[in-house]
């Protein structure tokens, strides 16, 4: 595995790669790598010749100065991960290399609705913080295939949006999520919660579950209202529990028949974030 720091070395060493006709897949991450970002690791092996990881733990996009303090960074193990992973570069910036100036961190895009609910809605900023970084990640990459994870729908769908805004004709994979075998979604800050809190927070999951076995013949609004109620005498603070449209992400009142549907849902654990979501076919 090659590693680079710099954008510019990193970019003209891709482009020599394409004009020589090799395809090239990119897994953007924050580092502390999982089996979650293996997965995704995985399939870029398997569809592109050359595989591109970036680790950066990008801070326009955390809207909460002690997440950002406090986010797991494990370079060292992360490196020996990719390389046993058949990883072929690693794009390792510093926050310099990112953002030189104060001026590269002020362009504003416009994502529309998906800035204003779930995710958007709660963490101000942090899709502006990912388009931020993901445009400048994409432009010094310039791949063929982008590989995103399901576990973070809401950014999924703001990146397509973003590299819909860019002209980009990059083919965005999305990949399905990778759980414990409690059901908790794989994650960075799992490593942050204590052996009890890490087994209670397979319940996230299990409720989406639930609502989804118990959507015959009943109405979403009652399943929720049981779902967080649940989920609170447990010790979680639910952000949000929302029923959406998969493709457009609209939130809807209750289950539609003819409509791929998705359940999103936030909650807090002893302090930490957790995120998940459940496709579900009605
Ligand atoms: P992060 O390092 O958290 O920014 O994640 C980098 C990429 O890995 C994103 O596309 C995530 O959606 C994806 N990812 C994170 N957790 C999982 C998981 N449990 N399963 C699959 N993909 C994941």
């Amino acid at each position: 595995m090659i590693t680079f720091k710099l954008a510019k070395d990193l970019t003209k060493y891709l482009e020599k790669q394409k004009q020589v006709g090799n395809s090239i897949g990119f897994i953007p991450t924050m580092g502390a790598l999982h089996e979650g970002h293996l997965s995704l690791l995985k399939k870029s092996v398997e569809m592109s010749k050359v595989t591109v990881c970036s680790i950066f733990v990008n801070p326009t996009q955390f809207n909460n100065r002690e997440d950002l303090e406090k986010y797991p960074r494990t370079v060292s193990e992360d490196i020996l991960l990719l390389e046993e992973s058949r990883c072929d570069i690693l794009f390792l910036p510093d926050e310099n290399e990112m953002y030189p100036d104060e001026q590269s961190k002020q362009k504003h895009f416009d994502l529309g609705h998906l800035e204003t609910i779930l995710e958007g809605k709660f963490r101000p900023g942090h899709f502006q913080g990912v388009c931020l970084v993901m445009e400048k990640l994409l432009k010094f990459v310039n791949p063929d295939f982008l590989f995103l994870g399901q576990k973070d729908f809401q950014q999924c769908l703001v990146i397509q949006k973003l590299v819909h805004l860019l002209h980009d004709d990059t083919k965005i994979i999305i990949c399905p999520i990778l759980r414990e075998p409690g059901g908790l979604a794989m994650s960075s800050r799992n490593v942050r919660l204590s052996p009890s809190d890490r087994k209670l927070a397979s319940q996230l999951h299990q409720a989406l579950v639930s609502i989804e076995n118990r959507m015959d013949g009943h109405h979403f609004p009652e399943l929720k209202e049981q779902a967080i109620h649940d989920l609170e005498n447990k010790g979680f603070k639910v952000e949000y529990l929302e029923l959406a449209g998969k493709t457009d992400l609209q939130i809807l009142p209750d289950f539609k028949v003819k409509k791929e549907l998705i359940i999103l849902v936030a909650a807090f654990l002893s302090g930490i974030r957790l995120i998940d979501n459940l496709l579900i076919n009605p």
